[in-house]
């Protein structure tokens, strides 16, 4: 079933008809791009994740392209065409709100000790914009599984790397020498961890062992990279996962380092399941469809921190809205020079913090006031969460969900009935603290 050439280079060559991929998998876009280039006399394969995914049997999240084509010359035959990156230039062509990332083969760098201002001294690629054949371009991606070329002139896949065997036994195996290419890039531990998560992989034992070891590398790496990769390992359905293997390989610490030591501790003979539980919960909301947002997400990272610096704060006085606002306001600075946050994030976030406390006052016309509040929402999702996780009593949820259902007549009516209530608490305790002796 193979078509073996016989170089070493000569790749693995598998018909169409002895794999599962069908043009109608493909994105319409996707495929105006192959064939266009095609028709320009460039060479034209879909490779990386829609590859590995559709011969998976699951839908690919974007479709990348590669090609001798160099930038400018992809743009000069795509109207709807931008030239991006510093790092290495890539053409993105753009269909509404599809975006066929189209890459240029390109040869790996040596990262031999040579005076290479493309490396820094601890051989990490700086520069890559060295052109290449199909063969070296092969070699230069990250997992075996990631370089499977989809060739649109006969509709084959085309394999360098043996990446079809790992594909059939689920194995994640970096290319090459793995202490080198960590070293290149060291998101690509990161990447290890997303894929290995994403599709339920092993981690080949080579490519896991170093990463305990170089998980320190990812301190170099600037804090915007870091944020969107953290968006791609836990807004996609397998963040829970990825939490926990990110964990077991040393490198959540490496990003959270403040929820991360806390992680480590219980809290009065309790291990903290905030986070594995807002992540499924998250999981969850992708796997439904429904939408999910950064502020949400980092909220739930950092409550930990945050959380316990405000009790600290409350017992020297502050009240619990100023005590939440400004543990935040401590911690986040810190957070955001290691992991980028963007504002328009981090904003709302803070609102979701803030809002916890008013969840406790349920008398006079405040739930109204915090029912009609533009973050109530998200804020609500997060006290669910809270209580949850045996933080507030589960009670106090309960009526935040039930008055959000009674329609507004009731709604008024059940809000007197906690306003009374509420009156005879007070009025209870009062009377218990003045038949209470005291001293
Ligand atoms: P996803 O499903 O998340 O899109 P993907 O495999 O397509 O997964 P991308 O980040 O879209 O991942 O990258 C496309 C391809 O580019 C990868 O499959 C891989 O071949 C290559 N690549 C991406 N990042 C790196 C890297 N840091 N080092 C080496 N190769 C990389
Ligand atoms: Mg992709």
């Amino acid at each position: 079933m193979y078509l073996q050439e016989n170089s070493p280079l000569s790749p693995k060559i598998i018909a169409r008809a002895d794999h599962n991929i069908s043009r109608a998998q493909i994105s319409e876009n996707a495929l105006k791009v192959l064939y266009r280039l095609r028709s320009a006399g460039y060479a034209s394969y879909m490779v990386g994740g829609g590859v590995r995914d559709l011969l998976l049997g699951r839908e690919p999240k974007d479709f990348d392209v590669a090609t001798d084509a160099r930038p400018e010359q992809v743009h000069a035959l795509f109207r709807n065409c931008r030239i991006i990156g510093r790092r290495f230039r890539l053409a993105h062509v753009q269909f509404g709100r599809e975006i066929i990332e189209v890459a240029t083969f390109r040869a790996s760098q040596e990262p031999a000790g040579d005076q290479d201002d493309a490396h820094t001294d601890t051989s990490r690629i700086m520069r890559d914009n060295t052109y290449g054949t199909l063969e070296q371009d092969a070699f230069r991606r990250d997992f075996t599984v990631n370089a499977l070329y989809y060739d649109i002139r006969d509709f084959s896949v085309r394999d360098y790397v043996d990446g079809l065997t790992d594909l059939r036994s689920g194995t994640l195996r970096l290319i090459g020498e793995p202490h080198t290419r960590y070293r290149e890039d060291p998101v690509r531990m990161l990447r290890a961890v997303r894929f290995a998560s994403k599709l339920g992989f092993r981690m080949h034992p080579d490519t896991a062992a170093p990463i305990v070891p170089l998980a320190a590398l990812l301190d170099d790496i600037p804090p915007a990279r870091l944020f969107e990769e953290i968006l791609k390992l836990f807004l996609y359905g397998f963040g829970l996962q990825a939490f926990e293997n990110l964990r077991h390989y040393g490198l959540f610490a490496r990003l959270f380092a403040r929820t991360d030591a806390i992680l480590d501790t219980e809290e009065q003979g309790f291990p903290h399941t905030f986070i594995a539980q807002a992540l499924a919960s998250t999981d969850a909301r992708v796997n439904a469809d429904k939408p999910v947002t950064p502020a949400f997400l980092f909220a739930a990272l950092l409550w930990e921190p945050v959380r316990q610096r405000a009790m600290v704060l409350e017992t020297q006085g502050l009240h619990p809205g100023d005590a939440i606002r400004s543990a935040a306001d401590e911690i986040l600075p810190q957070q955001i020079s290691r992991v980028a946050l963007p504002r328009r994030f981090a904003t709302p976030m803070i609102e979701i913090y803030q809002l916890q406390p008013r969840f406790a006052q349920r008398d006079g016309k405040r739930p109204l006031r915090l029912l009609a509040h533009p973050r109530f929402r998200a804020a609500y999702d997060f006290l669910v969460l809270r209580a949850a996780a045996g933080e507030v009593e589960p009670e106090l949820a309960r009526w935040w969900t039930e008055i959000q259902t009674t329609d507004a007549a009731v709604e008024s009516g059940m809000l007197s009935a906690v306003t009374h209530a509420a009156r005879r608490r007070t009025r209870r305790r009062r009377r218990r603290r003045e038949t209470t002796p005291s001293g």
